[in-house]
């Protein structure tokens, strides 16, 4: 219980002092830095006796250039247990929380990989589990997204803009970073990870970059002036932006930049940590400490490992190259081997020349082990880390660690079976597989709360909320039509309220008694939105030639970011804006389609769309994502699965029953096989839907405003281009079965109860996609930190 009289004060102090307004008079931004400082106040105690109850237990580091944590206003006051207490003692004050809706969510990342970050946070505290994140504190988040005519328009996301009341700047805890040609501070800033009821309260601390000598304003020497005011730029410019643009030189420069010093000035920290309780006996430490790499963007942790214990701390490389073997892991999230990270090693000369030095090393000795194994020359040009002046950072991990994981299934079976093969074969025990997975508290609890306490009501208990296995209990109301009922009700008000907030914030006006169905992920064309898009438009000319009958009406949503610079993601972004218009201004088929691409997709409008969800679409070419989690959140809202046998999607219908969702499509093996001899041009030719459709991008149709963009889409499929055969992911080999899969979900609807049936099915199969699962996995298979509370 809070006292609301200290809550109301507390706030009323802090406004007070900061803006001199009052809690009645308060700006959402001004409420939500009182709330966030009021809230980190209550936490703070906790927080040092975690650091303190955890001191003598091993440690485990997430390391991770991205950490999409979303807003944290809402999530924390759930962990915290007091967000319905909170909401009930600030409307009594007339002040309504949900205000703080408009808050910016910190948005540190791009995607799947950084979600995933903040998802196991959430994880590790809620079960008492020791693990900190690092990562590096941007200025500027990824880009904020506007749709201009159909087009995509980015913004500087300015995060800090507001005051970050959830960040504690740690001056005593600064370190430098030395790169070849400059030397910058490295400042964290720490945000408390608060776990849900008796969990512990963990740390995220975030470098940020800042210049050696503090910037006096005062220098009346222009010419001093202009040096410093160069150097606190050059050096403030390492955590400016997230993923710099690197088609330049330049640009290559600072991400390089970027990844080593975040994990020198983390490893320089957890170096310091331990010697304040060692001295200079490291003999503990890889009993001490566990650091798991998020994707290669960290593993330049490992030669720098190596270049502190050599230089800093004296010790023999071969003890020093132990220690790094034990202490690191690694989780892969890369399935196309030409989408490994390679750095050149000239670049990496300037950035870091002593690190490059030790990777030879490595290098070296990577090489006399292979010959000692009797591999031939041929066999070990396969594996070299260094290798016709590029650093292979992939296999400098699976090399340098001791455990290499994929983040689903098949993915880690796609590892061992072709992307890392060859170093299958050389050490298979290195290789597990950690099925990624997501926290209900956000992605349920808070974002869904009628669904929430429905589950809680039916199963007797809230034990799910740290249990998700507890949701197979679910199955029993499997044909209990009142359940059932109050299924579609929820589902029902939450597209409801959907669909106010994309009338306030796109001006698009959808029926929420439309069928919804939702793909939102990051845009890349292996993700297949253009195969969404051309399915919609053939759905079309179905209604229209009277070829599909009884459709029930459909609102298709869109909602993706696509990199400022994929100038082909940005024209299906395009094509999907020319397909609402065209079905919008349709009388024909008005009430039976509705398309919208949603604005600015982030964790707070995922917040807002999963809820709402009926149908999931998850479509990627078999055999390119590695697992996905946005598939998971969707399932666990109740939404059924159209999709590929790809990723965590074999899991999902797995547990959830495969007669519950809508699987199509080519298999990994069955593209595999096809390759060779695919020829999407003879399908174009003997399809007349197929080429129907095509044609549309090329016969005026739909406008793509002059560019040429939509001929482009032609060409990808039908001609291929210098870089990639055409249709390069078997769109149009997947297009029937695709639209075969979605017409029967269209049918199978209409069965409102047999509809809600998969929904509830697929809720109650959702336990094992918990990050709870997964970071007692890490835990228990990976670091050795298993809770001993
Ligand atoms: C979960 C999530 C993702 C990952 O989605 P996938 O469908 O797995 O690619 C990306 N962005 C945001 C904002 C998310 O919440």
């Amino acid at each position: 219980m809070i006292e609301k009289e200290k809550l109301i004060s507390e706030l009323e102090e802090e406004l007070e002092m900061e803006y001199q307004t009052t809690l009645e008079r308060a700006t959402p931004a001004q409420l939500h830095f009182a709330l966030g400082r009021w809230a980190s106040g209550a936490l703070y105690s906790r927080w040092q006796g975690c650091r303190h109850s955890h001191a003598n237990r091993k440690r485990a580091y997430y390391l991770s250039a991205e950490f999409l944590m979303g807003r944290l206003v809402f999530s924390n006051l759930y962990n915290m247990g007091v967000l319905d207490e909170v909401r009930a003692i600030l409307a009594d004050k007339g002040v309504d929380l949900a205000c703080l809706e408009e808050v910016e969510d910190a948005a540190l990342g791009n995607g799947g990989l950084g979600r995933l970050a903040a998802c196991y946070l959430d994880s590790a505290a809620t079960h008492n589990l020791p693990l900190d994140g690092y990562g590096i504190r941007y200025q500027y988040g990824l880009f904020k997204q506007a749709i201009v005519n159909g087009e995509q328009r980015e913004s500087a996301d300015d995060w800090q803009r507001q005051g970050d009341p959830w960040s504690l700047r740690c001056e005593a805890d600064a370190v430098t970073v030395e790169f070849g040609d400059q030397t910058v501070n490295a400042v964290p800033y720490d945000m408390a990870v608060v776990g849900y009821g008796e969990g512990s309260v963990n740390t995220l601390r975030l470098w940020q970059a800042e210049a050696v000598e503090p910037f006096d304003f005062g220098l009346f020497n222009a010419q001093k002036y202009e040096e410093a005011l160069r150097q606190k730029n050059e050096a403030e410019n390492i955590s400016r932006v997230l993923y710099p643009n690197d088609d330049t030189e330049a640009g290559k420069i600072l991400r390089l930049k970027q990844q080593y010093f975040f994990t020198s000035a983390s490893l320089k920290d957890i170096l310091r940590r331990y010697k304040a309780v060692y001295g200079d006996d490291f003999s503990k430490f890889a009993d001490s400490y566990a650091i798991q790499l998020n994707d290669t963007h960290p593993v330049i942790a490992i030669p720098e490992l190596l270049r502190l214990l050599i230089d800093n701390e004296r010790m023999e490389f071969n003890e020093a190259f132990e220690i790094a073997q034990k202490v690191f892991s690694y989780t892969n999230h890369t399935i196309m081997p030409e989408a490994m990270e390679t750095w050149s090693a000239g670049l990496m000369a300037g950035v870091a020349p002593r690190v490059l030095e030790i990777i030879r090393l490595i290098n070296e000795r990577l090489i006399r082990e292979l010959n000692a194994r009797g591999l031939t020359r041929g066999q070990v040009l396969d594996y070299l880390i260094l290798a016709r002046g590029r650093v292979h950072m992939a296999r400098l991990a699976v090399y340098v660690s001791h455990k290499t994981n994929g983040v689903a299934r098949i993915h880690t079976e796609i590892l061992k079976s072709h992307t890392l093969r060859e170093w299958y074969q050389l050490y298979p025990e290195r290789f597990v597989n950690k099925t990624n997975g997501i926290t209900q508290r956000r992605w349920l609890g808070l974002c869904n709360p009628a669904l929430a306490s429905m589950i809680t009501e039916l199963l007797g208990s809230d034990r799910w909320i740290t249990d998700l296995s507890e949701l197979a209990g679910l199955r029993r109301y499997a044909d209990d039509t009142a359940v059932l009922d109050r299924l579609i009700r929820i589902k029902q008000e939450n597209k409801r309220r959907l669909c106010e907030h994309i009338k306030r914030h796109d001006g698009i006006s959808l029926n929420p008694e439309f069928l919804f169905d939702i793909q939102v992920k990051r845009l890349h064309e292996y993700k297949r939105q253009l195969l969404n898009a051309l399915s919609i438009i053939d759905i079309y000319f179905g209604i229209k030639e009277g070829r599909i009958e009884n459709f029930t009406p459909t609102a298709f949503l869109f909602g993706a970011k696509a990199a400022p610079g994929y100038y082909r993601a940005k024209g299906i972004i395009k094509l999907i804006g020319e397909i609402a218009r065209v079905v919008d201004s349709d009388p024909g088929v008005k009430n039976l389609l509705s398309v919208a691409f949603v604005q600015n997709y982030n964790v707070s409008y995922a917040e807002l769309l999963m809820p709402a969800a009926d149908v999931s679409e998850q479509i990627s070419t078999a055999g390119t994502e590695a697992s996905g989690t946005g598939n998971m959140k969707l399932a666990l809202n109740g939404a059924v699965t159209l999709g590929t046998y790809d990723g965590a999607n074999i899991e999902i219908v797995e547990q959830a029953g495969e007669e519950n969702n809508y699987i199509f499509g080519l298999r990994v093996e069955e593209i595999d096989k096809l390759r060779p001899s695919y020829n999407p041009r003879q399908l174009y030719e003997s399809n007349p839907r197929i080429r129907r459709v095509l044609d549309t991008l090329i016969d005026g149709t739909f406008d793509d405003g002059g560019t040429g963009v939509f001929q482009d889409l032609y060409d990808s499929l039908l001609k291929g281009a210098s870089w990639h055969a055409p249709d390069q992911y078997f769109l149009l080999a997947d297009f029937e079965s695709y639209l075969d899969a979605k017409l029967r979900v269209n049918r199978d609807y209409r069965d409102r109860y047999g509809f809600a049936r998969k929904c509830l099915l697929n809720i109650a199969g959702c336990g094992m996609f918990s990050s709870d699962r997964a970071i007692k996995e890490y835990a228990d298979e990976i670091w050795g930190i298993a809770d001993r509370a």
